[in-house]
């Protein structure tokens, strides 16, 4: 992360950790990866979860991440496996103990994340007028710290669930410093207003190259945290993963039932890794033209839906086919760009 690697994606596990759904969190880690997840983070409230989360790391594919709070013990636990804890110097303690942790983190070569919150700002900045500004300070105090005990290998986060106070903040921090910044919107709320307040936030400050990883917070599923999150990389500009859907809301001319068809196939196209677009229309009106300008488009007609390729029809279907029949044109298509690749 940082530097000239791209902006990375992640989301955070909502439930508890345990040993007894331990096969089903596997298999679900792999289906967030496929969702674009590349960090995925876990709080660490006790020993048995830290232990955990080590033998989980041994059998997925994407780096997890210890998120802890106050207890030095379970970061070094963490830190036997794990490359990335979550945790604060100021609030575990000793200058000792954050010694202990930074050189088992030195010596495994895993990074720390400082993340502050305008929530939970140090007592005596609380009540501050200008809070982004006194974000800034909470982080420059923490930096001291690892700063002392020599530790650079660090990424800071600076989140406010006001969408001004986080883009001040990040942009104050990132003026007077290189490291890497872990970007969001916390308590973002539902995902409507989550993914708007994201948005707001975030597009304009991946747009001026702050910030190298980043999170949707939602009260929602952690599916659509990364769906937004990807929605949100590439409206900033920064690349897009996978498929591109182009939908219409659909009106009382639709022919076709768009809506139901993006909720079945939503997930089977977002787990795809090829770059592609397709178009997802109602009718004749507006879908042949949409249809035609993406990589694969389906439009109703009448009781029919017409497959595109590339601006052209390839396959004119019954409705009770045509979901066989698009992904059919979409798997093609996808095998035929990886072996163009
Ligand atoms: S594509 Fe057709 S059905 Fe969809 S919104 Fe436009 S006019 Fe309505």
């Amino acid at each position: 992360m940082g530097g000239s690697h791209p902006c990375r994606l992640q989301t955070m596990w909502k439930q508890p950790l345990s040993d007894d759904s331990y096969a089903d969190t596997v298999r679900r880690v792999e289906l967030l990866a496929s969702f674009g997840a590349e960090l995925l983070r876990f709080a660490v409230p006790d020993i048995e979860t830290a232990q955990l989360l080590c033998k989980l790391q041994g059998e997925v594919s994407i780096p997890l991440v210890a998120d802890i709070h106050f207890d030095h013990t379970l970061a070094l636990a963490c830190l036997e496996n794990v490359p990335k804890i979550r945790i604060n110097p100021g609030n575990i303690g000793s200058e000792e103990k954050i010694r202990e942790v930074v050189e088992k983190a030195a010596a495994k070569g895993a990074a720390i994340r400082v993340g502050v919150n305008a929530g939970s700002l140090p007592r005596k900045m609380r009540g501050e007028i200008d809070i982004a500004l006194a974000m800034l300070h909470a982080a420059e105090e923490e930096l001291e710290i690892l700063e002392r005990v020599g530790f650079g290998n660090v990424l800071f986060s600076l989140k406010s669930s006001d969408i001004k106070t986080t883009v001040r903040a990040n942009e104050l921090f990132a003026e007077r410093y290189d490291y890497p910044l872990h970007l969001g919107v916390t308590e973002a709320g539902p995902p409507i207003q989550g993914v708007v307040k994201n948005t707001a936030a975030l597009v304009p400050l991946l747009e001026k190259g702050i910030g190298s990883t980043i999170r949707v917070s939602l009260s929602g599923a952690c599916e659509d945290e990364l769906i937004a999150g990807r929605e949100i990389i590439a409206a900033a500009g920064l690349g897009s993963r996978g498929v591109n859907i182009v939908s219409c809301p659909r009106c009382g001319r639709a022919g076709f039932d768009v809506h139901g068809f993006i909720e079945r196939a939503q997930g089977r196209l977002l787990a795809l890794d090829t770059p592609i677009t397709v178009a997802i229309m109602g009718c004749v009106v507006n879908g042949p033209e949409e249809a035609r300008h993406a990589d694969v488009g389906i439009t109703g007609s009448g009781r029919k839906a017409l497959i595109f390729r590339s601006g052209a029809i390839v396959r004119r279907v019954d409705d009770g086919e045509a979901e066989t029949a698009f992904f059919e044109e979409v798997e093609k298509l996808c095998r035929e760009r990886k072996g163009q690749r």
